[in-house]
């Protein structure tokens, strides 16, 4: 069994979202009330309250106060759990010598959602090819919403635990599933061998040359953020015109989030569909931030705030990359190689006779004194990745014959995901 997140989009009507909102104000209630409680305690006895004291009252509660019966016990058992963890993180840093903060009471505005532990209490329905259906609760009380989204494992996928979850005003559920292996597995249409070098001119370059640019956001959405935030720089903090521009900035981080997923995912899938081996480097910040120097195409004020939200949103933008093609990669039976930045040095090995060929950033074309090799720098080194993973271990034997004077290449150090086979849903 394998689980997977899937987040659906929810269209309370007028009604049911003041009941959700109603159900948030509470759990954040119950929360901040839990919260006093053990600062109370430990103030007036000097005795510290568990989790399970506070759980062990949550009956009476629902008897003085009869509205918190409909959010269902699990689901209020879950909020008291997450003011233990909270105070649990806040015990740990603080042996471990570090300056946490002290758990904080919420404002409802602030509290983010509740949770429901285990499959009990709601129900998802899939319906048609796009819809689903949530109901939470049971009976004539029950609250049914309309929801948008859709997961891909059909009938065998069994739910588990459910989050409710406000942000930027709209509603999202949360729902983890427990998918058996065959369920997961992707399709393969091809078994090309490709190497990639990720990077912020290109999103991504390959050995054969191809590219796939950098995707609209880039371009288009974060100069808009910038300038909103510079815009918000220049208003007095806490006033009506700065909270104003601070919406703004949050949905637009919200957009270009959005965006920037549905990019990686469409991307991705169709890499891991038509490869059998797709290798590249590993993901250190260091690679991640490396040539975001030719990001500004615009030079004028705030060029370097500007690289450096770039910079930020790009590695983001990276770290997700990886993350969603390694898990896609076993899904699809292909095998991802990572090649060890440090010993391989991909950007600056020539792909033909295996030399380090140094560079600084601003060469952008790979020439090689040694042999002669011409190729642009990105592709070279997707080239470079691309030969070190068909070679395991030392394997000089996939490398390319080189001019007599070679030097003797480092071991290959690299990980590697298991190579499972791709069984057809
Ligand atoms: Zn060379």
């Amino acid at each position: 069994m394998q689980r997977r997140k899937v987040t659906f989009k929810l269209y309370p009507n007028a009604e049911q979202e003041k009941r959700l909102e109603a159900w948030v104000r509470l759990h954040c209630e119950l929360y901040n009330a839990a919260l006093q409680e053990r600062i109370e305690a430990y103030r007036k006895a000097g005795k510290s309250i568990s989790y399970y004291e506070q759980q062990n009252v949550l009956p009476e509660i629902k008897m003085a106060r009869p509205e918190f019966l409909e959010l269902g016990s699990h689901a209020l058992q879950q909020t008291l759990r997450r003011l233990d963890l909270a105070f649990q993180a806040f015990f740990r840093r603080v042996k471990a010598g570090q300056t946490p903060g002290f758990p904080r009471f919420k404002s409802s505005k602030r509290f983010s959602g509740f949770c429901y532990p285990d499959p009990a209490g709601w129900k998802l329905m899939q319906n048609g090819k796009r819809g689903a259906t949530l109901r939470i609760g049971s009976g004539f009380q029950a609250l049914t919403l309309r929801a948008r989204g859709r997961h891909r494992f059909g009938d065998t996928a069994r739910p588990n635990d459910l989050t409710i979850m406000r942000r930027n005003g709209s509603w999202f559920a949360s729902v983890t599933l427990r998918v058996p292996e065959a369920a997961c597995a992707r399709e393969r249409a091809d078994d090309r061998h490709r190497g990639i070098d990720f990077g912020v001119t290109d999103w991504a370059t390959f050995d054969n040359g191809e590219t796939i640019e950098n995707p609209r956001w880039v371009r288009t959405e974060l100069p808009k953020l910038a300038e909103l935030q510079r815009q918000r720089a220049r208003k007095r903090k806490g006033s009506l015109r700065y909270k104003r521009l601070s919406k703004r900035v949050a949905r637009l981080h919200e957009r270009i989030a959005n965006l920037r997923r549905d990019f990686i995912h469409k991307e991705t899938t169709k890499l891991v569909r038509t490869c059998a081996v797709i290798a590249t480097e590993e993901l250190t910040p260091k690679n991640m931030s490396r040539s975001a120097k030719g990001t500004v195409e615009t030079p004028g004020r705030c060029v370097r705030q500007k690289a450096g939200l770039n910079r930020e949103i790009l590695s983001a933008a990276f770290g997700l990359a990886h993350q969603v093609i390694s898990y896609k990669a076993v899904e699809a039976g292909t095998r991802l190689h990572l090649a060890n930045t440090r010993q391989l040095k991909p950007s600056q090995r020539c792909a033909r006779c295996w030399e380090i060929v140094p560079k600084t950033l601003a060469q952008r074309v790979h020439v090689c004194p040694h042999c002669g090799h011409t190729m642009q720098r990105d592709q070279n080194s997707a080239s470079v990745v691309l030969i070190d993973a068909h070679t395991p271990g030392t394997g000089v034997a996939a490398r390319p014959k080189a001019s007599p004077h070679r030097r003797r290449k480092p071991r290959s150090a690299t990980r590697e995901t298991h190579t499972t086979t791709a069984t057809a849903v």
